[in-house]
């Protein structure tokens, strides 16, 4: 810089030669002089600017650093996904500015297809049209897995734009068939673990119209590698969480049904648990019925009427049956593997309310397909605890897994319930038999826990008897007996615990948990009025049937054999006095309940089933 100044006042001691030359030319040199200062200042000032450009890229990516480590580490604490989702998106907004963002994720939702699924998006409605103009949730937005260009640039892990300058799509045939359109992007940024496609996340233009410029891209590609690595903690916490559910599940209902060896309730209680298990809206369990090889709804559970619930249940209302391969049932029971469909276009929609999801298992004994458990949509919790249609959750893979399990789990407990109750039915009458009636009694006049509940016993056995075979043949004695059994079986209901029993030959046995023998005596003598009044129709014959009957209670008669004993002396005592009545003991005392069957209307207690 002195050169440049010193320039005009030449020293006292200066060559006179010096003095001199041309002032001319010491301008040209001073011009040149200055000029060379001029590009050194230039390239000095070029220097500056990318030393300051140097500081500015610094601040970002330290910038960054922090904000990967920041999110790392916020990250790292979220174990619900869709708040890891939100974060992670907030991450990106923020420092973008995009307009919108999606992340799509593997899904397990339809096994027949490996697709991406929506599991958050920010900024964007929350439905879409899809190709064929239906309106769906937003979070059902999926796009399939294939081989082309689209699929070859995810896999390689790189952010790149879907749209170009002009903001046309890049990939225009795949955002035709899948309806890309739907996410409004700019830019995919692929969420990559180890080496496969975890999910992607799509960011939209930002808030000023422009595009994230490609010297940011290596920034998202570090965020989406940290995302990626807590998205996949997360989905296997979640799954480890579901499995630790499903095997708890697994091992009560296991401890819950092991013993239990009434069929009908171990179907209701197996369709419960499956229900709360699955947290589905609606369930039933089918059983094939061997002479027609269809299958019929034995139990229904879930959010259905209670008085539907409890017609099917007791078999009281007929329901569709299916044939196998006919509906999503049919269909698992002829693949003999589950079937899950969770897209609503693809399930047929019969009722009044969509069916959102639908999974169906097969219930297999030994080699033969003897049933199928179906689950339809699923439920969530309100915000006043009440379980409501979740439109949005669906049948997911543990789901499928579980509910395979437990309908092996059915089987092999149905199965052992069945054998137990051949042992103890009566195959003609389809009654409890004479060995499980013993058993039965010895156990109700066993006091458990310190409490003797009163029950009573009733003899029945139909009078003349043996004039049906000798006129009419043994087939008709058979369907006598039938008839009657039929009758009285009509005792047995879930709220007033009778059981009823073939006691031999052309005797019954009931069991009524009552305190009163009048009050058992009464509804005996419905029975047997209802029995007097109908007509057996045998081919041509009509015929008539009557019975007699015999009561006492344990109140007076502690010991089995010795009520036994008892209730067989009333009986006699019915044979004795006319048949076609009742007798019970009152104490030691007999008393005819209806000393002749026309008088006895207003007997019966009101608790009594009217035949
Ligand atoms: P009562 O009014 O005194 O009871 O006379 P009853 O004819 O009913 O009684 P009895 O004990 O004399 O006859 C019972 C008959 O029931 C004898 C037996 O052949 C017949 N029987 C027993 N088991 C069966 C069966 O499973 N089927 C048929 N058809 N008959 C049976
Ligand atoms: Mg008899
Ligand atoms: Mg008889």
């Amino acid at each position: 810089m002195t050169d440049l100044f010193n320039i005009s006042e030449p020293t006292s001691d200066s060559h006179p030669r010096k003095q001199s030359l041309s002032p001319q030319i010491d301008i040209m040199s001073l011009i040149a002089r200055l000029e060379a200062q001029q590009k050194t200042i230039g390239e000095l000032q070029v220097k500056l600017h990318h030393v300051e450009e140097k500081a500015v890229n610094l601040d970002n990516r330290v910038f960054q650093m922090r904000a990967l480590l920041q999110s790392g580490k916020g990250f790292s604490q979220i174990l619900n996904l869709s708040n890891l989702l939100d974060s992670f998106m907030a991450v990106c907004r923020e420092r973008y500015a995009s307009i919108n963002s999606v992340v799509l994720l593997l899904d397990d939702l339809d096994p027949t297809e490996i697709q991406y699924r929506i599991r958050g998006y920010y900024g964007l409605k929350d439905s879409f049209f899809d190709v064929n103009g239906n309106r769906e949730e937003m979070f059902m937005f999926k796009m399939p897995y294939d081989r082309g260009l689209l699929w070859q640039l995810i896999h390689q892990g790189d952010v790149f734009a879907v749209r170009d300058m002009r903001k046309l799509p890049r990939f225009e045939t795949a955002f035709r068939k899948w309806n890309l359109g739907v996410l409004q992007s700019d830019i995919w940024v692929p969420l990559i673990r180890g080496s496969d496609v975890l999910g992607i996340l799509t960011l939209g233009e930002c808030e000023d119209g422009s595009q994230i410029p490609e010297s940011d891209y290596c920034f998202l590609e570090e965020i989406a590698a940290v995302a990626a690595t807590n998205i996949d903690s997360t989905l296997k916490y979640e799954k480890n969480g579901r499995i630790l559910a499903n095997l708890r599940t697994l091992y009560d209902v296991n401890q819950q049904l092991a013993n239990v060896n009434d069929f009908k309730r171990l179907m209701k209680d197996t369709l419960s648990t499956a229900v709360e298990a699955l947290q589905a809206q609606k369930a039933n369990l089918m059983l094939l019925n061997r002479e027609t090889q269809r299958f019929e709804i034995k139990v229904v559970w879930g959010n259905i009427p209670s008085d539907t619930i409890n017609a099917i249940n007791e078999g009281s209302l007929e329901t569709k049956t299916f044939g196998l391969g006919e509906g999503v049932a049919g269909l698992a029971a002829q693949r003999r593997e589950a079937v899950r469909i969770n897209d609503r276009g693809k399930i047929d929609q019969m009722g009044k309310n969509p069916v959102y999801c639908i999974l169906s298992v097969p219930i297999i004994f030994g080699n033969e397909v003897e049933g199928v458990i179906t689950m339809t949509n699923k439920i969530k919790t309100d915000r006043h605890g009440r379980a409501v249609l979740d439109p949005l959750s669906r049948f997911g893979e543990d789901d499928e897994q579980l509910l395979l399990s437990l309908a092996r789990q059915a089987a092999a407990n149905l199965n052992k319930a069945r054998l137990y109750n051949a042992s103890i039915t009566d195959k003609l009458t389809g009654l409890n038999n004479t060995r499980h009636f013993e058993s039965r009694l010895r156990e109700l006049m066993t006091p458990s826990n310190g409490e003797n509940k009163n029950i009573c016993l009733a003899i029945v056995d139909i009078d003349h008897f043996k004039l049906f075979n000798d006129q009419y043949g043994h087939k008709a004695g058979d369907f006598v007996l039938t008839r009657t059994a039929h009758f009285i079986r009509t005792m047995e209901d879930d709220q007033s615990g009778n059981e009823c029993f073939r006691y031999g030959g052309e005797e019954f046995c009931v069991l009524l948990p009552m305190d009163h023998v009048r009050d058992s005596a009464a509804c005996m003598d419905v029975i047997r009025r209802g029995i007097e009044a109908s007509v057996y129709e045998w081919g041509v014959q009509k015929l008539k049937v009557q019975v007699s009957i015999g009561v006492a209670s344990s109140r007076d008669y502690t010991n089995s054999a010795l009520l036994f004993e008892q209730a067989d002396k009333a009986l006699y005592l019915s044979k004795g006095n006319g048949r076609n009545r009742v007798t019970y003991l009152d104490g030691d005392v007999p008393v005819e309940y209806s000393p002749r069957a026309s008088q006895s209307d207003d007997l019966a207690p009101p608790d009594c089933r009217q035949l």
